[in-house]
């Protein structure tokens, strides 16, 4: 595995990041290197059999003094009630400060087990191994961790930087074509807002990231990983509290977070959030932020990958109006929103704020008038 070391601004966290295939030995020596007491595997019940059990036999053949803790798969199990069962579980196994959690699996376990290793003992080493195309291009690195309450999703968690993050395309084979898919989207939205180059690499690999027989896929993917975490650490370096720069990273998610959890989960997060960057580029082009041509290449690429761009019929745009206006990044109760110029480039308004409010009138007619497209 090839192995790139990042640090964060102010140099007290540096992370780790492997990528390439068979990455179970180079885990084994990792965790050894850092001595710890015990080590936790947390995972949800269905990557506990695909793979956890596999590395579970793995580390403890070599030596580690290490368990496994699951909960059952599924967004609507990224609870506090998930949480407080794990760190009771560690408590059961006499689970000290000298000890280390390794988050195996999609961004669900992923924020889970980085907010119980945020918070147990006032916090103790987390190691990302991520398993879906969403863990493995956004959330396994830049430290957000959360679980959901009935108040809202990811409202409660704290910051907590992964020591080690393990790339393993490999770990992806498994994954159905609804997610590995979808997930592509917040790779996508990471060419979109800041790299046009990556974004056109995407374009022009798409049918080989789509197809993981493809005798160029393990290659084409080690890069699209590589440049695609870059991408996302030149921000998180900037703006690791997401004060301003880091905003850029929700593009796409002001309609993709309510869409989402107006289809009562039944939309993926991806799935949703190419709804919400294909109506926010629409947005812009109206604005006069885009022009109609980029917008309209934002949706194609898009749809190549076989989403859907429209916002589903039963959710009403009244609906989106009042979720967006109470949502965590509303200001004034009025929606922010991040906007792309082109392709590439991301949007700088007044005072270099990079979201920009957007009035409910102006907001309302125009996902009205996207909706009749
Ligand atoms: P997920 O973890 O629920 O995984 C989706 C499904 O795939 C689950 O059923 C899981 O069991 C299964 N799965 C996982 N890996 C598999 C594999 N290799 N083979 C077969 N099945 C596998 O969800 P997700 O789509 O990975 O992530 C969505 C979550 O990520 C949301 O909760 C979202 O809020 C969060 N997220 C967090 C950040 C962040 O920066 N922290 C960023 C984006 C998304």
């Amino acid at each position: 595995m090839d192995k790139v070391s990042l640090t964060l601004k102010n140099n007290d966290s540096l992370c780790d990041v492997f990528s390439g295939q068979n990455s179970f030995p180079q885990i084994l020596t990792y965790l050894k290197e850092k001595k710890k007491a015990q080590y936790v595997i947390i995972t949800d019940s269905k990557v506990k059999k695909l793979h956890g059990e596999r590395l579970l036999k793995f580390l403890k053949d070599g030596g580690l003094n290490v368990f496994l803790i699951s909960f059952p798969n599924g967004e609507k199990n990224k609870t506090r009630k998930t949480k407080a069962y794990m760190e009771d579980i560690m408590f059961e196994h006499k689970c000290g400060r000298d000890s280390l959690i390794i988050a195996l699996g999609g961004g669900v376990t992923g924020d889970m087990a980085g907010f119980v290793a945020g918070t147990y003992m006032r916090g103790i080493p987390v190691v990302q191994v991520p398993t879906t195309t969403i863990a493995i291009a956004d959330s396994s690195y830049g430290g957000k961790t959360a679980i959901d309450v009935p108040a809202g999703k990811n409202l409660i968690g704290v910051f907590h930087q992964p020591i080690a993050v393990f790339m393993d395309p490999e770990l992806l084979k498994t994954l159905d074509k609804r997610n590995y898919d979808s997930g592509l989207v917040e790779m996508i939205k990471h060419g979109m807002i800041k790299d046009k180059k990556f974004y056109d690499f995407l374009k022009e690999n798409m049918k080989i990231i789509l197809n993981k027989k493809h005798p160029d896929y393990d290659n084409v993917m080690k890069k699209v990983l590589l440049d695609n975490l870059m991408i996302k650490r030149t921000v998180v370096v900037e703006d690791q509290k997401e004060s301003n720069l880091r905003k850029i990273l929700n593009y796409g998610h002001t309609v993709g977070h309510a869409v989402e959890k107006l289809s009562n989960f039944d939309l993926l997060h991806g799935e949703a959030i190419a709804i919400g960057i294909s109506v926010e580029a629409f947005i812009a082009s109206k604005l006069g932020i885009m022009s109609k041509d980029d917008y309209l290449d934002q949706r194609d690429i898009l749809e190549s990958i076989g989403l859907d761009t429209k916002i589903p019929k039963n959710i009403t745009t009244k609906k989106i109006m009042n979720l967006m206006c109470i949502d965590k990044k509303a200001r004034g109760g009025e929606p922010e929103f991040v906007f792309t110029i082109k392709n590439g480039q991301y949007a700088v308004f007044e005072n270099g704020n990079v979201s920009k409010k957007v009035s409910k009138e102006i907001l309302e007619k125009l996902i009205n008038e996207y909706r009749k497209l």
